[in-house]
């Protein structure tokens, strides 16, 4: 194996390519797509489709998914969020649809400080802005509370449009606290879930705590097309969602919504192109991505922690002893969690070191980078390909 492309077609023939032992990244093209996925696109490519048609039967698989009311394909977490602010911006009101970026209703997102990051331009893009509230005081080292449901309460007013929460392990407060504050003041909660995969069961969680709006990504475990994501849901707010992404060209009297999916009767008349045009998802992708999740939820959380521990296993068994790192199985009893081979150097320089040396090589191999341990080198067994486990072991042995 070199560095590029020697085979293939035109479209990538002498292109860099790498190893990918980092996992899901954007950067890096995200990982493998799942089985059955591709021949999903090549289906889709075959037939022609009303693409209201398609995002009503992945609403269906997406709403069996996760327990929402409703879903919608979207070309990933980001678009998700985008899609979501436009929705809790505009509701079912066509002329605020067409106005947005505009607003001229309640258009803040409450947010606490510890959970913003650079994803909220998404939200911003859809006109939409931001109420930082309370502190990551535990974080910054300034205190021992992080931001309180009250928090929020205090800064929701007429003007608010939403919620935003970010979810991760042990994320403050507890969603389940939010949605009491958001229910109380009938504002909806939008759930930032990209990467809460695995566990399978939070497919379902943030539904079951009260998420109005929860987004995922498709091209990170879930094994989509990189380009990908899905959205669930009260069915008014993805009903609105899919009114700003999808192709309304058309006249009022042509147009036949499927009914379960958008009521027709609650429009005032179709909106020109929407704010989510930008981000238009394809037949192809849809295919994709109803093909990963249902590889996803027939696999289980068990089957596929057994693929990628045996994947860090191999890696593991194939390193020499060097007294360069200690190499360790982590995540190995919980099969909820994606476990890593994590080598353990004496210090950050020695680490970087190894990590430069595993991007040196040829192909390059890619590691992750942890800033809670700058000492060790991460690797991510997600999407590693069987072909790449020596060419991985060599990368480390330099
Ligand atoms: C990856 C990620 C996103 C973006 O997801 P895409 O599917 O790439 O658009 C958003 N938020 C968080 C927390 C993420 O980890």
């Amino acid at each position: 194996m070199t560095g590029e492309l020697d085979r293939g077609g035109p479209g990538l023939r002498g292109c860099p390519v790498l190893i990918n032992a980092a996992g899901t990244l954007t950067r890096l093209s995200g990982g493998p797509l799942a089985p059955g996925v591709l021949e999903a696109m090549v289906e889709a490519d075959a037939v022609s489709i009303d693409m209201f048609e398609m995002q009503a039967h992945a609403s269906r698989a997406i709403a069996d998914a996760t327990g929402a009311e409703a879903g919608l394909v979207t070309t990933g977490a980001a678009a998700g969020l985008l899609l979501g602010a436009a929705a809790c911006l505009a509701g079912l009101d066509v002329g605020r649809m067409n106005r947005l970026p505009e607003t001229d209703g309640p258009d803040e997102i409450v947010v606490a400080r510890g959970h913003r990051n650079g994803y909220d331009h998404a939200l911003r893009a859809a006109g939409a802005r931001f109420v930082d509230v309370g502190f990551a005081e535990p974080l910054a080292g300034a205190g021992v509370r992080d931001t309180e449901s009250w928090d929020y309460e205090a800064a929701i007013t007429a003007r608010t449009a939403a919620l935003l929460y970010v979810a991760r392990d042990r994320a403050e407060p507890p969603l389940p606290e939010v949605v009491e504050v958001a229910r109380a003041h009938d504002v909806p909660v939008i759930v930032d879930a990209a990467a809460e995969l695995p566990p399978q069961e939070n497919l379902q969680r943030f539904v079951q705590d009260g998420a109005d709006i929860v987004v995922f990504s498709g091209g990170k475990v879930l094994g989509g097309p990189a380009g990908t994501g899905l959205m669930a849901g009260r069915a008014d707010l993805i009903a609105s969602a899919a009114l700003q992404m999808l192709d309304v060209d058309l006249r009022w009297d042509d147009w036949r919504p499927p009914p379960g999916f958008i009521d027709k009767a609650r429009l005032r008349g179709l909106p020109r192109q929407g704010i989510g045009r930008a981000c238009k998802v394809g037949k192809h992708e849809i295919a994709g991505l109803l093909a990963a999740l249902g590889h996803f939820l027939a696999e289980g959380d068990d089957a596929r922690h057994a693929r990628w521990l045996e994947t860090c296993r191999r890696i593991a068994d194939g390193l020499a002893p060097q007294g360069r790192f200690i190499a360790e199985l982590e995540g190995a009893e919980r099969t909820t969690c994606v476990p890593r081979l994590v080598l353990h150097c004496d210090d950050a320089a020695r680490a970087g070191a190894l990590r430069q040396q595993m991007a040196s090589h040829r192909p390059p191999v890619q590691t992750a980078f942890d800033p809670d341990r700058p000492h060790c080198v991460v690797i991510n067994p997600v999407c590693i390909r069987e072909v790449e486990i020596p060419v991985i072991v060599a990368a480390v042995s330099g």
